[in-house]
C-alpha cells in the first residue's frame, strides 16, 4: 500500500519528543518561486510514497519549506562537536530543519531539508545552501547508495533564483535528505561538555530504543552503553574499509558529520579519487590534510574516542570503554582486507597478501594512476588483456612486474579466470562520482537542465554494469578536472 498524498504518510517526529532543550521548534523559511529540479522514485518508495505526489503542487509546497509536512514537528537539532581536531562547542542544525519521520516498509525515515533558513544554531551563517552544494549531495548520497555504501538518502532538490552570496553570488536551493535518524557523535558531546548527564542519558536511552534495541541489557545500564559504543565502533569501522575501498574522501570528518548509525552523513567537500595519492586531500580548505585518503581510517577512531569521552560521564569503567574502542582496529583490518581481497580478486584475504597490496598501493601512487581504472582493469589484465592496466602507468615495466606477482598469487587460488574476472567487476565499480561530472552536472543544472543529473543517476545507480553508449563516464578525468577546487564553501 503506498501513500496517494503527504497526509497519507502519517508523519511523526519521535526526536520532537525529548526535552526542549534538544531542539528548538521553528518554521523553514521557504524559497522564493521554487522549483522542482529533480525527485527520487527510489526514496519516494523506502518511505511508502506513491512516487506520483512527487509531481504534486503539495510535496513542492512541503519540501521547499513553505509548508510543514502533514504530521511532523519541524524543528532544528541542537549538537556540538570538534571541527579540525579542535573543540568546536555548540553547533547544531544551523541551515537545517526536520520536518518529521515517516515508518516505510522497511523502517522508519526522519525527513530534513537542508538550505531551508537561519535557525539558533546558524551562527555567522545565512541559513541557506547554494544549487552548487546540493545537486553535489543529492547525487552524492545515490551514488553511494548505488556503490552499497551506508549513507543518507536524497529525496527532493528545489531550485530557486533567491540569491546567496558565497566567492561569487549564487542561488539558493534545498535538498530534502533521509535517514532514519541524524544524531551525530556531537550530539553526544554537547551533554558531556555541558556536563549534564541526565540529559546524555535521554539522548543515550532514546538512540537504544530507537536504533539498537540489541544493545540493551536489563538492569544494566552501564553496560547498555558499553553495547551501544560497541555497535558505533563496528560500524563506523566497516564504513571506513568501504570509503577507502571505493576512492572516496569525505572532506570533513569533523564529529558533528558522523553519524550515530555508521552511515555517509553530511556531503560537502567530498571527492571520489581520480589520480591515486595515498595522502590526497579532497577538502580545498583542510590545509593541513588532516582529512587525507589515508588518514580517514585513523581519524575515524579519533572521533569515536570523542564519543566514547562522552559517554565516561555515564560509563564509569574506563577500562571497558578502551577495551571497546581497542575493537576498532581489528574490524576495520578485517573490512578492509575482505573488500581488497575481492578488489584484487582474491578468494580470500590471506596472510601473505599485505605486501602485495601494499605495492599495488604504492605503485599507483607513484604514477597518480587512477583510481577506479586501475582496479576495474584488473579484471581485464586477469582475462589476458595486460595493456589495458598498464596503459595507466608510467612505470609500466612497474605495473607489469606487479601483475605477475597477482596473477601467481591467483594461480594458487585456481579458480577459472573468468569467474574471478566477474567477480572482480562486480566489486570494482566502472562509473564513480568524479568531480568534473558532477560539475558538468551542475553547470548544466544552472541553465536549467537536469538531464544530465538524471543520465549520471543511471549510471551510478548501476556502478558496476557496463553500459554501452557511455564511455565517456568511465574514461579518464580531462585536464581541466586537475583544477575544480571544492571547500568547506556550500
Ligand atoms: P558542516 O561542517 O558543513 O557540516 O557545517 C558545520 C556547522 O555549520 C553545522 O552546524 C551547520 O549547520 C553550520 N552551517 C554550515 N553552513 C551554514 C550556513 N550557510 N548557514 C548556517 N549554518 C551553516
Ligand atoms: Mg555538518
Amino acid at each position: 500500500m503506498s501513500a496517494h498524498s503527504l497526509s497519507d504518510l502519517r508523519a511523526v517526529n519521535s526526536f520532537a519528543g525529548l526535552p526542549a532543550a534538544f531542539h528548538t521548534r521553528l518554521a523553514p523559511q521557504p524559497l522564493n518561486n521554487p522549483r522542482l529540479l529533480r525527485a527520487n522514485a527510489d526514496a519516494a518508495r523506502l518511505i511508502g510514497l506513491d512516487p506520483a505526489v512527487l509531481d504534486t503542487p503539495e510535496f513542492l509546497s512541503v519540501f521547499s519549506g513553505a509548508r510543514p509536512l502533514p504530521g511532523g514537528d519541524t524543528l532544528a537539532a541542537v549538537y556540538s562537536g570538534h571541527q579540525f581536531g579542535v573543540w568546536a562547542g555548540q553547533l547544531g542544525d544551523g541551515r537545517a530543519h526536520l520536518l518529521g519521520e515517516v515508518e516505510g516498509p522497511e523502517g522508519p525515515w526522519e525527513l530534513q531539508l537542508k538550505g531551508s533558513g537561519m535557525t539558533p544554531y546558524s551562527r555567522m551563517g545565512d541559513g541557506r545552501a547554494v544549487l552548487r552544494s546540493s545537486v553535489r549531495e543529492y547525487l552524492a548520497s545515490e551514488a553511494m547508495h548505488g556503490l552499497g555504501v551506508p549513507t543518507t538518502r536524497a529525496l527532493a532538490l528545489v531550485v530557486s533564483d533567491d540569491p546567496v552570496m558565497r566567492e561569487t553570488v549564487e542561488t539558493a536551493a534545498i535538498v530534502t535528505r533521509m535517514s532514519p535518524s541524524f544524531v551525530r557523535f556531537g550530539s553526544f558531546e554537547h551533554w558531556s561538555s555541558r556536563r549534564q548527564p541526565d540529559q546524555l542519558r535521554i539522548l543515550a536511552d532514546y538512540v537504544i530504543d530507537r536504533y539498537y534495541p540489541e544493545c540493551r541489557e536489563a538492569q544494566d545500564d552501564a553496560a547498555s552503553i558499553l553495547n551501544l559504543l560497541r555497535a558505533v565502533t563496528r560500524r563506523t569501522a566497516r564504513l571506513m574499509a568501504d570509503w577507502q575501498a571505493v576512492g572516496f574522501c569525505h572532506g570533513v570528518m569533523n564529529t558533528d558529520n558522523m553519524s550515530i548509525l555508521g552511515l555517509t552523513l553530511d556531503y560537502g567537500p567530498y571527492g571520489f579519487m581520480d589520480g591515486f595519492r595515498l595522502g590526497h586531500v579532497c577538502n580545498h580548505s583542510d590545509t593541513e590534510g588532516r582529512y587525507s585518503w589515508n588518514r580517514q581510517p585513523s581519524v575515524a577512531l579519533w572521533n569515536l574516542y570523542r564519543l566514547g569521552g562522552s559517554l565516561h560521564a555515564l560509563v564509569p569503567d574506563v577500562d571497558g570503554l578502551r577495551a571497546v574502542l581497542d575493537e576498532y582496529e581489528p574490524v576495520f583490518t578485517r573490512a578492509f582486507h575482505e573488500r581488497m581481497a575481492a578488489k584484487l580478486g582474491l578468494a580470500a584475504w590471506g596472510p601473505d597478501d599485505e605486501p602485495l597490496l601494499d605495492d599495488m598501493l604504492k605503485l599507483m601512487d607513484a604514477n597518480q594512476a587512477d583510481f577506479t581504472l586501475a582496479w576495474r582493469r584488473l579484471a581485464d589484465a586477469v582475462s589476458g588483456q595486460r595493456s589495458v592496466f598498464e596503459d595507466l602507468f608510467i612505470d609500466r615495466p612497474a605495473a607489469a612486474a606487479w601483475l605477475d606477482r597477482l596473477l601467481a598469487r591467483h594461480a594458487q587460488d585456481g579458480r577459472p579466470e573468468p569467474e574471478v574476472a566477474e567477480a572482480m567487476n562486480g566489486v570494482n565499480p566502472l562509473y564513480v562520482l568524479r568531480n568534473h561530472l558532477a560539475e558538468e552536472a551542475i553547470r548544466a543544472a544552472k541553465a536549467g537542465d537536469a538531464s544530465e543529473i538524471d543520465t549520471l543517476l543511471k549510471l551510478l545507480r548501476n556502478p558496476y554494469v557496463e553500459q554501452p553508449g557511455h564511455e565517456r563516464y568511465a574514461g579518464l578525468p580531462p585536464d581541466w578536472a586537475g583544477s575544480i577546487e571544492v571547500s568547506c564553501s556550500s
